[in-house]
C-alpha cells in the first residue's frame, strides 16, 4: 500500500526535475524531467515504476506550460499515487538573509523569496512559479508546501569567508555578501561521505565538488561549511558550462568603457556565453568535450583551464581544514561521470597527499558511487547527489512537526 508519500519540484533555469518518493523507504515511485525549456523542441521524459517513457511537449514551452503538463498528463494520471501525497517539497535556490533553514511556504515567505530573487534572478522567480502552481493543483495540500534552500547550507559560514573586501557598509545596508548556492546537493553528499567514512558528521572534515552545469566547491569542517566557491550569486567561483566563474571585476569595465557592451549584454555574457562553451567556442556538454578532448585544441585548453581552476580551489580549502582532510569528494552530473575531469583535477593534488586509482577512477560512472583514491591517499569518493531525496527528508520532517 502507498503512503507517506512526497512531491518534490526542482524549477530550473532550463530544466523542471520532479519526484515522487517515501523519504524513509527512499523509494522513488515516479521521477521525471522537463529539458529544453523556451527551445525549438521540449520533451518531457519519466520513469513510473522503473518504466522509462518519454514524449515530445511542444516548442518553446514556457515553465507554466512544463508544469501543466507535468501535473495533467503524468501526475493526475496516478491517481493511487497522488492521493497519496501528503506533502509538497520545492527546491529554491536563495533564501536571501533572512532565512536560514528549510520553512513551510506562507504568504511571508513567498515575499521573502520574491525580495531574494536580485541575488538569484535566474533562479527565485522560476521557484515562485513552481510553488504557485503546485498550490493551485493541490488545493488540499496548499499548506503543506515546504521551500528547501540551497543558501540554508551556508548559514554557518563565518564572517572571514562570506565578506567581500568592499566597504562594510554594503554589507551591513545591501547585504553583499557571499551566499553560496547547491547547498542541498553538498548537504546531502556531504552526510553519505560521514556514512561511507564511518565518521560522525560532526567530525568529518571533507571538501565537496559538485560539478554539473553549475560548478561549486565547499570546505565542510566538523561537520559545519566553512567556505564555499559560489557568492552574492550562483556567479562566482569555478569556470562551469556557460558560467565565467571568477574574473577581475575590472573586464566589465573594460567591456563596458572600451568596447561599448552594455551591462545587461556583459551579463548575458558572463551567465550565458562563457566557461567552457565560451571558451571552446563549441558546448557546454561534457559528453561532447570529453569525446574531443584529444582532437580539439580549443576542447582541450577549456578542460584543462576547468581542472586547473577546481584543483587551486581544492588546495585552498585543505587549509580551512583541521589539519585533517578525511576525504575530497565529486558529484553532479561531471563529477560523478567524467574520469577525465577527476584525473587531471587530483593529480596537481600529490603534494597534498591525494593520488588516484586510475583503474577504479575510469570504472566509477552512471550512478555507482566508490573510492577511486589509491590506497596510501587521502580518500577520494565519488557520491551521486540526491537532492530530491534531501529534500523529501526535510518536507517531511516539517509536516510531520504540524
Ligand atoms: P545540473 O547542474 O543542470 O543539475 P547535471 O548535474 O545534470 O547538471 O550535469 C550536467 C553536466 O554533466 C553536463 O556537462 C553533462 O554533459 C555532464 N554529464 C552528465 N552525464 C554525463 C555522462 N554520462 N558523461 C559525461 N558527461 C556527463
Amino acid at each position: 500500500m502507498l503512503n507517506n508519500l512526497i512531491f518534490v519540484l526542482n524549477c530550473g533555469s532550463s530544466s523542471i526535475k520532479f519526484s515522487i518518493l517515501n523519504p524513509q523507504t527512499k523509494k522513488k515511485y515516479l521521477s521525471g524531467l522537463v529539458e529544453c525549456l523556451f527551445l525549438e523542441k521540449t520533451y518531457i521524459k519519466w520513469k513510473y515504476l522503473g518504466v522509462k517513457y518519454k514524449k515530445y511537449i511542444g516548442a518553446y514551452i514556457s515553465h507554466e506550460n512544463a508544469l501543466n503538463f507535468i501535473f495533467n498528463q503524468v501526475l493526475f494520471k496516478k491517481q493511487d499515487i497522488y492521493n497519496s501525497i501528503i506533502g509538497i517539497g520545492h527546491r529554491v535556490v536563495h533564501g536571501g538573509n533572512k532565512i536560514n533553514q528549510s520553512v513551510l511556504i506562507n504568504d511571508e515567505i513567498i515575499n521573502c523569496i520574491k525580495e531574494s530573487a536580485h541575488f538569484a534572478p535566474l533562479h527565485n522567480p522560476l521557484n515562485l512559479i513552481g510553488i504557485k502552481i503546485a498550490i493551485e493543483k493541490f488545493p488540499a495540500l496548499s499548506k503543506k508546501n515546504v521551500a528547501v534552500f540551497d543558501t540554508s547550507f551556508y548559514h554557518k559560514m563565518p564572517k572571514t569567508s562570506f565578506l567581500y573586501a568592499i566597504p562594510y557598509v554594503f554589507y551591513k545596508k545591501y547585504h553583499i555578501r557571499r551566499y553560496g548556492a547547491h547547498g542541498i546537493s553538498h548537504d546531502y553528499v556531504s552526510h553519505e561521505a560521514s556514512v561511507m567514512l564511518n565518521k560522525n558528521f560532526t567530525s568529518l572534515n571533507i571538501i565537496t565538488c559538485h560539478l554539473g552545469n553549475g560548478c561549486s566547491v565547499s570546505a565542510i569542517r566538523n561537520g559545519v561549511c566553512v567556505d564555499t566557491s559560489m557568492g552574492l550569486t550562483p556567479l562566482e567561483g569555478l569556470v562551469m558550462g556557460t558560467r565565467s566563474g571568477d574574473i577581475d571585476p575590472s573586464i566589465i569595465f573594460f567591456m563596458n568603457q572600451k568596447i561599448g557592451i552594455s551591462i545587461e549584454k556583459i551579463n548575458t555574457i558572463l551567465n550565458k556565453e562563457s566557461g567552457l562553451l565560451g571558451l571552446s567556442e563549441k558546448s557546454s556538454d561534457f559528453r561532447y568535450l570529453e569525446k574531443n578532448y584529444s582532437t580539439n585544441e580549443l576542447v582541450k585548453l577549456s578542460v584543462d583551464i576547468f581542472c586547473h581552476r577546481l584543483s587551486k580551489y581544492i588546495a585552498s580549502y585543505i587549509c580551512l581544514m583541521d589539519n585533517c582532510l578525511d576525504a575530497v569528494v565529486f558529484t553532479g552530473g561531471i563529477g560523478e561521470n567524467v574520469s577525465l575531469i577527476r584525473q587531471i583535477t587530483v593529480s596537481k593534488l600529490h603534494l597534498m597527499g591525494l593520488e588516484i586509482d586510475i583503474k577504479k577512477n575510469f570504472l566509477i560512472k552512471n550512478g555507482k558511487s566508490g573510492s577511486i583514491a589509491i590506497k596510501n591517499s587521502i580518500p577520494v569518493l565519488v557520491i551521486p547527489t540526491d537532492e530530491e531525496l534531501l529534500i523529501a527528508k526535510k518536507t517531511m520532517k516539517i509536516i510531520s512537526s504540524m
